[in-house]
């Protein structure tokens, strides 16, 4: 047995952080045999997923060279637990597919021939165009599209130096619907839960396993439970997630929120609820229900009228539409109102992404935390903004004077996010151009659904200029674009981030590892792309230096912003950029750093995380600071105003700051909602969802007719769209759940590691054991094949009580595919495929062959014993905006039969002629601006990149209903 304190060695969770200049520890490849190494420790931050868990790098002291990534203890969202995403870091910068240089189109556009270029002719050639593009009065046709942001600001200060509306992201195909129910009832667009404090834990994804800011939220969750906390997990599907709570509430797709007010009204009618927050802080006193008005009326009658209303959410009722059973609907509501002020919750994707009108299903959930006066508590449901810190720069350039159609157009004025999964459509209605465009670890023709629409796009040079993909993999966008600039991944590149982890603040710094260990010995380097591998860059260098290009003097006022605070007219360097707010924006952070003898951008370098505050709860309580209160009037509501801006509310006599809601309070009634044409709405409410099982009813009657309800209910919308099958459609109708996640994959970024992907590798279709009866017997591996409503995808079935009866399901992380063989391509996850243009629009893909062994500098892609590279369902998904959100409605009603003998496995096909006229009865739904006062938005709802306020008004020469 070994004796370890003979050798002097000892057991730690963590080397502690005074050993990380020097760190020793036995070689694991080495064993038997007892070899120490040395390392240097050098933290930076995850760049696989928004959580921003903090990382080591491992860096070997005798080659230089990073050997393994594990978690930072001193970071206080991951407290040193990873993901398995986190410590596959190391796979990505040692894939031998990666790109290494500047690479530059020598053929036509998605022709897959490139050549080397310099990072100097990539600025002139941006730089020139974008500056013409801009002294031409263009500006919108330059667009910056983000996928995974990993950063704070930086971008949104960027965009508006250059003066231009440009922001474009992928939020509207991820989880802007639930941001509008959260933003209605308290202007925090997410929540913050303080999960380890809570006694009822209720999540509506597999939050535990892959949902949002997963691993610091599932450590805390795991704690809630470990100290008495209940967990109640309301998914369709049986994920690893369901299989830890104790209550599983498979609920059918999109009737969630009949559930959850099913749930309220329990709460309701039993009087468990928290009477004296429901009074002092939600705006009952607006509310106007069914002919009854607050105003003047006690808040007794108001109770009463607001049991009336929801009584028709009874469990049974609940349980008809969900399939959850009534006496654990009961049964988790009184748990629920039992936990009162400690019950904690989770919704991002799942219910709110999948449905047309998800996003209520958000507003019913907080509807829970409003009754149990569970909102700002410790073990509840806090505001994200609360629990997240974003420092400011040195100077800040003004908002934008311009409104871009192109990201959020007149038809969605309450669109959370850009209405990006419609640019193809869009640019193919006329509605504009790009000049420049930046994909920036974005892969739409992959991640998005109608990824056929994204090529036909891509390719067309008339719509898309100049396209540069921002990335640190090839993917299938890169490969139509003009440019493809490498970007580092978590150890090569500076990024400032801050999540709602718990109820605390705290920043991590991501670092170019290699970068600042050399520099810690004394060696200079002037971009951080001389010290990573190849000549693979940071985006914050890039901008900045693309800044100047654009304005190489500083006559066109952009290049002041991106000179240095400390160097007159020199060009601002990262480390003046962070160091400047470490020194200036980050409370407590110069001292703590000062202590320990060191500046605060040393401090940071050295610990890679800084936790500002901790403890942030109930901060609506928080009186009104006396300059404000000066001067201030209190309006009939109760709103404290000072020139014209609410600044707080009166509440049981005092002043206090309240929510950022018009009202300031929680809004149980959306006024907002009521003026902007959506009076049915104003209200927590349950409308049927475009994949109800009364619409799936209603698509097989054969009709011309596309619009109306599908029947007389109350509770359908009244205008969703009828889903036209082709006479000849053949299968059985199901509701595909395509959006569930495999907790160690990302999106494209994922395959290039090549742990990951030994991991995980296939995407087959969930179906219940009574569903495969149905489908005349399909058995595990049998290959099936599923039509959407603009083409079909054919893959292997597997059979699993894990989902309900009557929807199937399929991971939304594989298919990815490659139209190279060997070159410019991702080889460890991809396909490669034929890929056919057979008439206008029609596309036919079929795979080749699938992932295979091949000879590279690791030996280990000659070891790789996998084949399946999974199916790419996204690109036969027509767009489906959500009339209110515009948020993409992911799930879809397909038909499934089992595949003919013609079909073969990867099979895909898919008529963008058919998803333009999807797109165009969806969009007939909306209710465009103007709304009150000529807006193009409410101005109290934020936008990311936000213009002056004059630019939110519609110009009158502008149509102001849709044609
Ligand atoms: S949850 Fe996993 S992927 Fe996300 S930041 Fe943390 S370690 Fe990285």
């Amino acid at each position: 047995m070994t004796d370890f304190k003979r050798e002097g060695s000892h057991l730690a969770s963590f080397p502690p952080e005074e050993k990380w200049d020097d760190w020793e520890e036995y070689d694991p490849a080495a064993w038997p045999r007892r070899v120490k190494k040395r390392y240097s420790l050098v933290p930076t931050i995850c760049f696989n997923c928004e959580s921003a868990c903090g990382l080591l790098a491992y860096v070997d002291k005798e080659t230089g060279q990073i050997e393994k990534f594990e978690g930072n203890p001193k970071h206080p969202a991951s407290r040193g637990r990873l993901c398995a995403k986190g410590p596959a870091t190391i796979t990505q910068i040692h894939d031998p597919d990666r790109i290494l240089y500047p690479m530059k189109r020598s053929g036509p556009r998605g022709g897959g021939q490139w050549t080397r270029t310099s990072w100097d002719e990539v600025l002139e050639t941006f730089g020139a165009r974008i500056r013409k593009a801009f002294q031409e009065n263009r500006g919108e046709e330059v667009m910056y599209h983000v996928g995974r942001p990993g950063h704070d600001f930086i971008m949104e200060r960027t965009l508006q130096a250059w003066g231009i509306d440009g922001h474009n992201s992928h939020t509207n195909v991820c989880s802007s619907s639930a941001r509008l129910g959260y933003m209605l009832w308290h202007y925090a667009d997410r929540p913050s839960p303080d999960h380890a404090n809570a006694r009822f834990i209720l999540l509506l994804s597999a939050h535990l396993e892959s949902g949002h800011y997963f691993n610091p939220h599932a450590q805390r969750i795991i704690e809630g439970k470990m100290a008495g906390a209940k967990l109640a997990v309301m998914d369709p599907r049986l994920s690893n997630t369901a299989s830890m709570a104790d209550y599983w509430m498979p609920s059918y797709p999109g009737t969630e929120a009949a559930v959850l007010l099913a749930m309220a009204m329990v709460i309701l009618g039993e009087n468990r609820f928290d009477a004296a927050f429901v009074k002092n802080w939600t705006n009952w006193e607006e509310l106007e229900v069914d002919g009854f008005s607050s105003k003047g009326q006690s808040f007794d009658a108001m109770i009463a009228a607001l049991k009336r209303h929801y009584a028709k959410y009874t469990p049974e009722f609940a349980e008809k539409e969900s399939g959850v059973k009534a006496e654990v609907i009961v049964k988790t509501a009184r748990e629920i109102a039992e936990a009162g002020s400690r019950f904690a919750s989770h919704l991002w994707r799942g219910s709110s992404s999948g449905n047309l009108g998800g996003w209520q299903t958000a507003r019913a959930l907080v509807l829970l935390h409003a009754l149990t006066g569970s909102v700002g508590t410790p073990g509840g449901h806090n505001l994200h903004a609360w629990n997240k810190f974003v420092p400011r720069p040195y100077k800040n350039p003004p908002p934008q004077k311009r409104w871009s159609e192109l990201l959020y157009p007149q038809e969605w004025p309450m669109a959370m996010h850009e209405m990006s999964p419609l640019l193809p459509h869009f640019l193919k209605e006329g509605r504009g151009r790009i000049e420049a465009y930046f994909t920036r670890v974005f892969n739409p023709v992959w991640t998005y659904p109608d990824g056929f629409s994204w090529i036909e796009m891509l390719r067309d040079e008339e719509k898309v200029g100049l396209h540069a993909a921002l990335t640190p993999t090839w993917s299938e966008t890169a490969w139509f674009a003009d440019y493809v600039l490498p970007m580092g991944f978590s150890s090569e590149r500076h990024d400032l981030m801050s999540q709602e982890s718990y109820a605390g603040k705290w920043i991590g710094f991501r670092q170019p590892v290699l970068r600042v260990l050399q520099e810690r010995e004394g060696k200079k380097f002037d971009y951080t792309y001389q010290a990573n591998p190849g000549e693979v860059w940071e985006e914050d260098e890039f901008w900045i230096n693309l800044s100047w290009a654009i304005d190489p003097d500083g006559s066109m006022g952009i290049r002041q912003w991106f000179e240095s605070p400390y160097r007159a007219g020199q060009k601002l360097t990262v480390d003046e950029y962070y160091g400047w707010m470490f020194e200036n924006s980050v409370p407590g952070l110069p001292e703590a750093a000062a202590k320990e003898g060191l500046k605060p951008l040393e401090y940071m370098r050295k610990y890679g995380a800084y936790e500002v505050t901790k403890d942030v709860y109930r901060l609506n309580e928080k009186q009104v600071a006396p300059a404000d209160l000066a001067g201030s009037s209190v309006e009939t509501n109760g709103v404290v105003t000072k020139n014209g801006k609410a600044v707080g509310v009166m509440v049981e006599g005092e002043a206090v700051v309240g929510y950022g809601t018009p009202s300031r309070k929680l809004e149980l009634f959306s006024k907002t909602m009521a003026d902007w044409k959506w009076p049915e709405f104003a209200l927590p409410e349950y409308y049927r969802s475009h994949i109800h099982k009364s619409a799936q009813a209603a698509s097989l009657k054969k009709t011309a007719e596309n619009s109306g309800s599908s029947s007389e209910s109350d509770f359908d919308p009244g205008y969703a769209p009828r889903v036209e099958w082709p006479k000849d459609a053949k299968g059985e109708v199901f509701t595909l759940l395509p959006i569930f996640r495999l907790p160690h994959l990302i999106h494209t970024r994922s395959g290039n590691s090549k742990f990951l992907y030994e991991i995980a590798h296939k995407n087959p279709l969930w179906v219940n054991p009574t569903d495969a009866q149905r489908l005349g017997g399909i058995r595990t591996g049998d290959l099936i094949k599923v039509h959407t409503e603009i083409g079909f995808f054919v893959l292997h079935a597997w059979v699993t009580e894990g989902l309900a009866p009557g929807v199937v399901a399929c991971s939304h992380h594989m298919g990815r595919w490659r139209l190279n063989k060997e070159d410019h391509v991702e080889r460890m996850s991809s396909a490669w495929v034929d890929l056919k243009e057979v008439g206008k629009g029609q596309w036919k893909m079929r795979q080749t062959s699938g992932v295979q062994p091949y000879e590279t500098s690791d030996p280990d892609t000659k070891r790789v014993w996998w084949s399946d590279a999974g199916v790419h369902q996204n690109l036969t998904f027509p767009v489906h905006p959500d009339p209110v959100t515009g948020m993409h409605c992911w799930h879809q009603m397909v038909r499934v039969e089992r595949a003919s003998a013609d079909d073969r496995y990867g099979d895909i096909f898919v008529d963008t002629n058919l998803s333009f006229a999807v797109y165009q009865r969806w969009k007939a739904l909306t209710r465009p601006a103007p709304g009150p006062g000529g807006l193009r938005r409410p101005l109290w709802i934020p936008r990311v990149h936000r213009p002056e306020e004059a630019a939110f008004y519609m110009p009158a020469e502008m149509p102001s209903e849709k044609e």
